[in-house]
């Protein structure tokens, strides 16, 4: 189990079906060249480019399990949970992502008629612009946008001015609840894993409620290695996994050359005393040798 331990697993990926800029053919390239040996690419509510990662990625001798990262309501917040290791044509899974996508044009739309009572004209069409995915214009598309007009100098600056809650460009929303959107996830076959726990902005008592409620709806696993955590917060949910029951995942989260701080698979092993998601499909990777070993 050691050895599978030690994989240079990247779990967590934007392509242009969400709100990344690479195809998942390109983006299977650079998780490779990355050193990446079990990959997934992990759109946000969004499975189209599933048949076109695995496909890349065992043409380059990868590992790849199908993934996607579902956005949550929960205690006012949005929270996101991966499944990974789905069947990407499952039915149920798939109506339920169509559902969350179907509400995001609505969204798009009045925060371009945010934006615009606050002097940006035009966001709604630009942002649309940007995103691959017609059905899935995301808060980045504006981000890219409002950068390219030069109202920002980086897509986080946008984000830290005008689309974080409270901000002029934010648009409440609801997204899936927690218990539904992992029962699309477990009937599809995959393992639910909590993304990025050290983003919530939740008190103690909150995020106890959250993790409680993940383990009670099925949860297996939650994000402790991630381009969103530093290594003190990888520490931390290293130690909240444990009290949980939970298994450890890693991902880069990349979106974009030039725009994601972590390159795929440019990430710090997982803490020694976490036990590995991707342990559950060892039979599956028994012939990868440990990225230690080919160093
Ligand atoms: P949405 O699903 O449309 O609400 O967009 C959420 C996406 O915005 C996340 O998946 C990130 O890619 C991006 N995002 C959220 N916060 C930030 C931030 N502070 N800086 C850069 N990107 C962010
Ligand atoms: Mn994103
Ligand atoms: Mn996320
Ligand atoms: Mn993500």
């Amino acid at each position: 189990m050691a050895a599978v331990h030690l994989l240079n697993a990247d779990l967590h990926c934007h392509s242009v079906h969400s709100d990344g800029s690479l195809p998942p053919d390109e983006l299977a390239r650079l998780a490779h060249a990355g050193g990446v040996q079990l990959w997934s690419l992990t759109d946000h509510d969004e499975l189209a480019g599933q048949h076109a990662a695995r496909a890349a990625a065992e043409a380059l001798g990868m590992a790849y399990v199908c993934g996607v990262e579902v956005s949550i309501s929960f205690l006012g917040e949005t929270v996101h949970v991966l499944g990974l290791d789905v069947d990407p044509d499952h039915p149920g899974l798939n109506a339920g992502l169509a559902r969350l996508r179907a509400g995001r044009e609505h969204r798009a739309r009045e925060m371009g008629e945010s934006l615009a009572r606050v002097g940006i004209h035009g966001a709604y069409e630009g942002a649309r612009r940007y995103a691959g995915n017609p059905d899935l214009v995301s808060r980045t598309h504006f981000a890219r946008f409002l950068v390219e007009h030069g109202h920002c100098a980086s897509v986080h600056e946008v984000f830290q001015r005008y689309l974080k809650e409270g901000l002029p460009g934010f648009v409440p929303h609801h997204w899936a609840a927690l218990g539904e959107a992992m029962q699309w996830i477990r009937d599809a076959g995959g393992l639910p894993v909590l993304a990025h726990p050290a983003r919530y902005r939740f008190s103690p008592t909150e995020e106890w409620a959250l993790f409680h409620e993940f383990v009670g709806h099925g949860g297996v696993g939650v994000e402790v290695t991630c381009g969103a955590h530093f290594p003190d917060e990888a520490t931390r949910y290293a130690a909240t996994a444990e009290e949980f029951g939970l298994l450890a995942s890693r991902g880069s989260d990349f979106h974009a050359p030039g725009e994601s701080r972590v390159a795929p698979g440019e990430l710090p092993d997982l803490p020694a005393r976490c036990t590995a998601v991707w342990t559950r499909w060892a039979d599956r990777l028994q012939h990868l040798r440990p990225a230690a070993e080919l160093a």
